[in-house]
């Protein structure tokens, strides 16, 4: 028996947190991160109207994405040379590129794919060295390495927070969307239209999050886990 799905109920929670941080709903995506759980989880979050699922394994995104074709999968993971093919063969979205040698081999593969491939580069705000992710400092040049790439299309930055200390992940927040606004500036008039995306805050800390602007939030625990408060 697995636990209790909370799709429904955490989406209410991201539709109230949207409307008293005075944003629109539309705005925000809620990405359920299915990583810990199967398929009868992942079949009955759809039931409750989830769209959008995230996996951290390529074995398991492939597998996921197979089984559920009807739901967009993102890629969360720590990116793979050699899992490249099997990511972009299945991933609509891949959050966390964050090395130019993984950026060329991503649009390699899906150009032989015939696909262009969204991707978010994954920023190591708090600079945290157990976190990976571009410097704040180097994220305008890498985004604009990438999105030199015919076959990958930039959408916007990643980050992870500091768990434990809501006011250091909102500093973390509120860093990546002054950071988005700078890199966005920078970019030619197509690229900047495509780069929009900041995708940011987890079980613990989305709320935060969604006040510094977040427009996807990666939810797993709160949703899946029968130990999360
Ligand atoms: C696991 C994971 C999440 C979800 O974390 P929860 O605390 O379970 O909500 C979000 N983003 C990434 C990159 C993850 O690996």
């Amino acid at each position: 028996m697995g636990a209790p799905v909370r799709y429904s109920l955490v989406a209410e929670e991201v539709t109230a947190a949207c409307r008293q941080a005075g944003r629109d709903p539309a705005e925000v995506r809620l990405v359920a991160v299915s990583k810990t759980v199967g398929e009868g989880a992942v079949s009955a979050a759809l039931a409750q109207g989830a769209r959008d699922f995230a996996e951290n394994r390529p074995d398991q995104l492939v597998a996921k994405a197979t089984a559920f074709p009807e739901a967009r999968w993102h890629f969360i993971g720590n990116i793979q040379s050699r899992r490249i093919r099997d990511i972009v063969a299945h991933a609509a979205l891949v959050h966390s590129l964050h090395e130019l040698r993984h950026g060329e081999r991503i649009d390699a593969v899906a150009a032989q794919l015939g696909k262009v491939q969204d991707v978010l580069v994954e920023v190591n705000v708090s600079g945290e060295q157990s976190k990976s992710g571009v410097a704040p400092a180097d994220a305008a040049a890498f985004v604009a390495a990438c999105a030199g790439l015919p076959h990958v299309r930039v959408r916007g930055l990643m980050t992870m927070a500091p768990q434990g200390n809501l006011e250091a992940a909102r500093g973390c927040f509120q860093g990546l969307a002054q950071l988005a606004d700078e890199v966005r500036r920078g970019l030619p008039g197509e690229q900047a239209t495509a780069f929009g995306e900041l995708s940011m805050g987890m079980s613990g800390d989305w709320r935060q999050a969604i006040a510094a602007g977040a427009t996807m939030v990666r939810i797993g625990r709160a949703i899946f886990s029968d130990t999360f408060e």
